[in-house]
C-alpha cells in the first residue's frame, strides 16, 4: 500500500499581510474627499485589470500555462481572466515559434483587438526567431506587428513571464490618455501599415 502524508500541522492563512492592494494614484486628499486626475485613475484600473490573450504555439506556451496555474497565479495581477476572443482583450501575448504562414494570422488577430492594446513578445522565438534562422520562421514578430515587451529566455521561467507582465503594468499605468491619438503613435502605426 503506498504511504499517504496528511498534513496534520495545517498553517493558517493571514489574509490581510498577503492580500496585495492597489496603491493610490497622487492626489489630495482631505476630510471626506480626494481629487486626483483621470489619467491616473484610468491608468490604475487599466494596470490592475489587464486580459490576455494568449498566442501559443509552442513550448514558451507551456511556461504561460504554469504562469497561469496556482504555484505562479497570475490572477494575483488581476490577469486571471484569460481571453480567446481579440475584440475583448487588451493584451495580446505571443508565445512559440511564430512560422511566416502563421504570420498573417497574428496580424489579423492584433487588428482584431480594440485600442488601447499592448503586446509581449515571450520568449527567444516570438522576438528574434530564436534558434530557428530559417526561410520558414518569421525573425521577431516586431516585423509585422508593434512589441512593447520582449520576455528573454527560451523558455523564460513563469517569474520572467511575470515580470514582462509588470512591465507592461508599468506602461499601462504611466501611458497618458492622448497618447493614441498622437503623431507619434499614428507614425509608428503607419510604419506598420496599419491606419
Ligand atoms: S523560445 Fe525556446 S522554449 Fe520558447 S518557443 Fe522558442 S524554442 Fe520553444
Amino acid at each position: 500500500m503506498r504511504p499517504v502524508r496528511f498534513n496534520i500541522n495545517p498553517i493558517e492563512a493571514k489574509l490581510e499581510n498577503s492580500l496585495m492592494k492597489a496603491e493610490l494614484p497622487e492626489g489630495h486628499m482631505g476630510e471626506g474627499f480626494f481629487a486626483t486626475s483621470l489619467d491616473k485613475v484610468v491608468g490604475l484600473a487599466r494596470k490592475n485589470s489587464i486580459w490576455p490573450l494568449p498566442f501559443a504555439t509552442s513550448c514558451c506556451g507551456i511556461e504561460f500555462m504554469a504562469t497561469m496555474g496556482s504555484h505562479y497565479d497570475l490572477a494575483r495581477f488581476g490577469s486571471e481572466r484569460v481571453g480567446f476572443s481579440p475584440r475583448q482583450c487588451d493584451l495580446l501575448m505571443v508565445m512559440g515559434t511564430i512560422a511566416k504562414k502563421m504570420g498573417p494570422v497574428l496580424r489579423q488577430v492584433y487588428l482584431q483587438m480594440a485600442e488601447p492594446r499592448w503586446v509581449i513578445a515571450v520568449g527567444a522565438c516570438a522576438s528574434s526567431g530564436g534558434i530557428f534562422d530559417t526561410y520558414s520562421v518569421l525573425q521577431g514578430i516586431d516585423q509585422i506587428i508593434p512589441v512593447d515587451v520582449y520576455v528573454p529566455g527560451c523558455p523564460p521561467r513563469p517569474e520572467a513571464i511575470i515580470d514582462g507582465v509588470m512591465q507592461i503594468q508599468k506602461l499601462v499605468h504611466h501611458e497618458s490618455l492622448r497618447r493614441r491619438g498622437s503623431d507619434k503613435y499614428k507614425e509608428l502605426m503607419n510604419s506598420y501599415g496599419i491606419e
